[in-house]
């Protein structure tokens, strides 16, 4: 638990001040550095939030004035401060509890009276968490397939509209790890044809277009739907041995086997968030279901969704298909979190939303 100003405070978050950032404050803060660092996503941040972050012992504070324009201010860990309202200690409800697995799904939950915003910090990134009128906060987050076992503080910090901290928590998450069997995939040199540098870095440019911004409020409820009826050829989260060589990456959503045109449908409500083709993904459709969680439907053969616009939970988007790099038909449905891919099972197992 960590609190209160100067050297009581902990090293990553020394300075607990509102910041009233005038016209004259130095732009460009690197908040990537900050906010969803990993794997170039990075989050959408509302009018009128302080994010803080501190490298190098210097703490950064930068209040969003407006959408991707930042006005910020660097100070000196040392330098004196506005006195705050004392935060209280946030209690931090952590589902499945403590320990998560990687490739898996940690929704933290938290209640702090008075709170407009909230961050949390995992693993030396930054999230946004949703807060609800009576200062309730959410938020999901995903442990990436290439983490390994080992311990994380997890630190929740609340901010009232004015930007004062109204709430901080910690808690440790053991992050430990889960089996997965090896995929030895054997393509053909048509199929192997596919997986070219060229169309690896255009695949990489368009995930991180994909995950570059989030929608706000979580827009689901409920248990996510099973995309498709089939088979489930290959598991989420297994690592991939292609034509015998060693094992490289993880394979990133669940396939389910079924033949050409079966009908494809959204997992939960959402946004239509892109629609188009990707080199190694072929034919795909990403729906944003809010609150950094989005899912994504692969290889179709057609899609049916438009970008813009809304679906609901069931509602056709498209049609299993063996477009991009695949060795048949099939569907590969991904769910991510702020960008980091988990198990899709998982969620059509259990419900994560912030009113459950
Ligand atoms: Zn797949």
């Amino acid at each position: 638990m960590t609190g209160g100003h100067g050297p009581a405070s902990t090293p990553r978050w020394r300075r607990r001040a509102v910041l009233a950032l005038g016209g004259g404050a130095a732009v460009g803060v690197p908040l990537a550095v900050a906010f969803g660092a990993r794997g170039g996503a990075s989050s959408r941040v509302a009018d009128g939030e302080v994010l803080f972050a501190t490298e190098g012992g210097v703490t950064v504070a930068a209040r969003i004035a407006s959408a991707g324009s930042p006005q910020s201010a660097t100070l000196p860990a040392t330098s004196s401060s506005t006195p705050t309202p004392t935060p209280v200690a946030l209690g931090l409800e952590l589902s499945p509890g403590p320990e998560v697995g990687i490739g898996e799904t940690l929704r933290v939950r938290a209640r702090a009276p008075g709170a407009a915003s909230a961050s949390l910090e995992f693993r030396g990134s930054m999230y946004r968490a949703v807060v609800g009128v009576d200062g309730k906060l959410w938020s999901v987050l995903g442990v990436p397939l290439d983490e390994v076992a080992a311990e994380h503080e997890l630190v929740v910090r609340a901010l009232s509209a004015s930007g004062a901290v109204v709430g901080t928590g910690a808690a440790r998450v053991v992050v430990v790890p889960v089996e997965r069997p090896v995929d030895y995939l054997q393509l053909t040199a048509d199929q192997a044809s596919v997986l070219t540098p060229e169309a690896a870095a255009r695949e990489s440019a368009l995930r991180a277009a994909q995950f570059s911004a989030f929608d706000g409020a979580p827009r689901w409820r409920g248990p996510f739907l099973q995309p498709t009826t089939g088979s489930f050829t290959t598991r989420f989260g297994q690592g991939r041995s292609i034509n015998g060589g060693p094992i490289g990456g993880f394979h990133t959503g669940l396939d389910i086997g079924a033949p050409e045109g079966t009908p494809v449908v959204a997992a939960a409500d959402g946004r239509v968030a892109w629609v188009g083709v990707m080199p190694i993904r072929g034919n795909s459709v990403l729906i944003d279901h809010g609150g950094g969680v989005k899912s994504g439907y692969h290889h179709l053969l057609a899609t049916q969704a438009v970008e813009g616009e809304f679906v609901a939970l069931g509602a056709p988007i498209g049609q299993v298909g063996a477009t991009g790099l695949v060795t048949g038909p099939h569907l590969h449905w991904e769910v991510t979190l702020w960008g980091v891919n988990v198990e899709p099972l998982t969620w059509a197992r259990l419900e994560f939303g912030p009113t459950v």
